[in-house]
């Protein structure tokens, strides 16, 4: 990808103007010449621009929405943490497979809130409820928050709180390289930094607008040495032509970024690539042109919640996949931690 992302058009509640950072948004965003509209709420964008679905699609992937978040009632994040913080929701990347596609529906646009003071606050009453145990929050759950960081460094804010601390930890995961903000923030270790990885092909062909394999190594190589814990995650494993050779050169690559000190303290989560048949649908509609493998034929069915069955790969093949996966941990990361195999 190209430089870090500026939206083609910015909506603001008016409610927003309220906070500092909706000031300095308003100020930074018209002295970069963006269009700025008002909303009354960051729910209801109708008026989007565009003559057909697929372009409107299009631009509200580029519009930001500069809220207030009214809800400070968390949802829970099972297994690999408590709580989802909501510092924004929605992402300017297209990744062919993305689950916003469904879980957003009607409003794939971003939004961003900026009552920040609030959220942490919400945040340490979960800490104080749990207090001695830790509380641990992902901030990644309904966006990819280091993408639109570089505008609003809410991220940044979140960090340094959350070094301060005694029972919180925040996480979160990203497909974006712009870190270098990030890496001067007193995080105090209490921040697990991960990235999305993959085999080149799979970032070429699905997932445009993100940053390339080679951008996301190198930002993780500057963020293990900024001390954050570090981790990955390698998520949609695809079965495509060499992708044995593409998922060994990722390995090859890693390794030869990241000092040997920091090895023992990287996770590594494996997702392999699965769906449903309200997501391929949704896919269909909005990448018609995808390279992306969704027949059902040639998949098993896994009975999933609410009826909603998954279509993932074969026995033979995901044992084939895990085999070469756990082979290239051994060879490359041994002391790393196998946070899971899915
Ligand atoms: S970067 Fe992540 S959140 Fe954004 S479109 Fe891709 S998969 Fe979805």
């Amino acid at each position: 990808m190209r430089g870090p992302f500026v939206p083609q058009l910015v909506y603001f509640e008016p409610k927003a103007l309220d906070y500092p950072l909706g000031q300095q948004l308003l100020e930074k965003f018209t002295h970069m010449g963006l269009e700025i509209r008002y909303t009354t709420s960051h729910n209801q964008i109708r008026n989007l621009p565009g003559d057909s679905d697929a372009q409107r699609y299009r631009i509200a992937k580029a519009t930001l929405v500069v809220g207030v978040r009214k809800t400070l009632k968390f949802d829970t994040s099972k297994p690999s943490a408590e709580y989802a913080i909501p510092f924004a929701t929605g992402c300017m990347g297209h990744c062919h497979y993305c689950y916003l596609q469904t879980t957003m529906g009607s409003k794939p646009y971003i939004r961003t809130y900026v009552n920040v003071d609030e959220i942490l606050a919400a945040a340490d009453e979960y800490m104080l409820e749990r207090a001695p145990d830790i509380t641990r929050f992902e901030a990644s759950c309904t966006s990819d928050i280091v993408g639109i960081d570089h505008l609003t460094h809410t991220l940044k804010r979140a960090i340094e709180h959350f070094g301060q601390t005694e029972h919180g930890k925040l996480r979160f995961v990203t497909k974006f390289h712009h870190v270098d903000h990030l890496l001067d923030a007193a995080h105090h270790g209490k921040t697990r930094f991960r990235f999305s990885i993959n085999a080149d092909y799979v970032i070429k062909y699905f997932e445009p607008g993100t940053s390339s394999l080679e951008q996301r190594i190198q930002a993780a190589g500057k963020v293990a040495r900024a001390g954050y814990p570090l981790g990955f995650i390698v998520a949609p494993i695809y079965l495509h032509e060499g992708w044995q050779a593409g998922y060994e050169a990722m390995f090859a690559r890693l390794d030869a970024e990241l000092d040997k000190e920091v090895r023992s303290d990287i996770t590594f989560e494996f997702i392999q690539h699965r769906f449903t048949k309200p997501a391929k649908r949704v896919i269909e509609q909005n990448y018609p042109m995808t390279k992306l493998e969704l027949d059902e034929a040639k998949r098993r069915y896994k009975w999933g919640k609410y009826g909603i069955g998954k279509y993932i790969y074969q026995k033979d093949e995901e044992e084939q996949i895990k085999q070469v996966l756990h082979s290239a941990m051994q060879k490359y990361f041994p002391q790393a931690k196998l946070e899971y195999f899915t």
